[in-house]
Parts: structure tokens; sequence; C-alpha cells
């Protein structure tokens, strides 16, 4: 048992980080003034690790498409949204949110999804970074360029023109072919005289 917890242990020197060492590798006693040398072309950010599909970070919402149903506030176990009853529309308060996408799933007008943004720090949780009021219409414009797609994939593709057979016999055009020109014509050439048969004496 302990054995194997040891190799298991020793394997994590070889594998490659699942973190990223954010922002530079050895973490700065200043980091004001390494964001300034950063600035400066001094010093280099580390880049981030890629992010995977299905992440589940800050929460978009299309205030325009939400129809003010409440299902998300009903869902959601951190009571991170709250009902704007004079517009019937909702908010979300991020420092509350525990990412769980309870609220995605359950809205009957897809107008909430997750992102990939994961910084969210702040020294004010209700700073309006931290509230997601309206994220802009991305239902409206996905539904667009969905039907665009459509449309072009619908679209019969150009007819394309045949090219011709070449036909097997060359058809007649009518005109009488010329013979070809003989060598030494009857007309050109000159009459050979012939000498008279020669009397018997
Ligand atoms: S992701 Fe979960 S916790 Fe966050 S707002 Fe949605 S339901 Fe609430
Ligand atoms: S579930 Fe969707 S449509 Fe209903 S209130 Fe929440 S965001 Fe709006």
């Amino acid at each position: 048992m302990v054995t194997h917890a040891f190799f298991e242990l020793l394997k994590q020197f070889f594998k490659d980080p699942v973190t990223n060492r954010f922002p530079v590798t050895n973490t700065p006693h200043n980091m004001h003034q390494t964001l300034k040398a950063v600035e400066a072309g001094k010093a280099q950010l580390n880049p981030s690790v890629p992010i995977p599909p299905g992440f589940r970070g800050k929460i978009k919402y299309d205030r325009d498409a939400c129809i003010g149903c409440q299902m998300c506030i009903k869902v959601c176990p951190s009571q991170t949204i709250e009902f704007i009853p004079d517009d019937r529309k909702v908010m979300f308060y991020m420092s509350r949110c525990t990412f769980c996408q309870m609220c995605v799933d359950i809205c009957p007008k897809d107008c909430i999804r997750m992102t990939d943004q994961f910084i969210m720090a702040n020294l004010d949780k209700y700073g309006d970074d931290m509230i997601v009021k309206d994220s802009g219409p991305f239902v409206a414009q996905e539904k667009k360029e969905a039907e665009a797609m459509k449309v072009e994939e619908e679209a019969p593709a150009p007819k394309r023109k045949k090219p011709r057979a070449p036909s097997k016999k060359a058809k007649p055009s009518g005109k009488k072919l010329k013979a070809p020109a003989r060598k030494g014509k009857a007309s050109d050439e000159k009459p050979v005289r012939r000498a008279p048969p020669r009397k018997r004496k």
C-alpha cells in the first residue's frame, strides 16, 4: 500500500502541470512591479493553459430573450439569481455562484450560458464586474447565424454545362472535296512525238 502511494507520488514529478503557473513562473514579491515590467517588455507572462470544452466559467445572460419565468431562480442552490419584478427579468450575483449549471439547463429560452471566463477576483463582491445583468442579444444572433447557414446548405448547387462528346463519324459538310492534284498533270505534260517506222530496203 505504502509502496503504491510512493510510486504514485513519484509519477507526479514527471507529469506536465495541469494548472497554470499564473501569471509568471515564480510568484513575484511585488505584483505591480511585475506588471510594469511586462508592459515595458522586460518580463513575459506565462501562456494560459487551454480551457477544456464544457468549462463552467462566468455566466452570460441574454436579457432580451428572457421571459421572466423564474425557473432559474427555483433551481439555483445558492440564491445567486435575483428577480426584478418591474422588468420581469433577472440578474446574477457571481460572488454567490457555485457554477453548477442548473440554471443553464432549466432555462426554456436558452438565454443563460457558462463562458470560458474564470478570472473574477474582485475586492468588491457587488462590483459591476461581479453582477451579470445583460450580456447582449446572443440568442437572436446565434439564431440568425444558424438560419443563414441553413439557407446556404439548402441552396441548389449551380448546374454545370456538360462538355459535348466528340461524334464518332464526321458529318459530310455538303461541299465537294477537291481531289488532290496529281504529279505531272496531263495538261502540263508535253506530247511525246514518236519517230515514224523505217522502211525496209
Ligand atoms: S450556475 Fe448554479 S449556482 Fe450559478 S447561478 Fe446557475 S444555478 Fe445558481
Ligand atoms: S429561466 Fe431563463 S427565461 Fe426564465 S427567468 Fe431565468 S433566464 Fe429568464
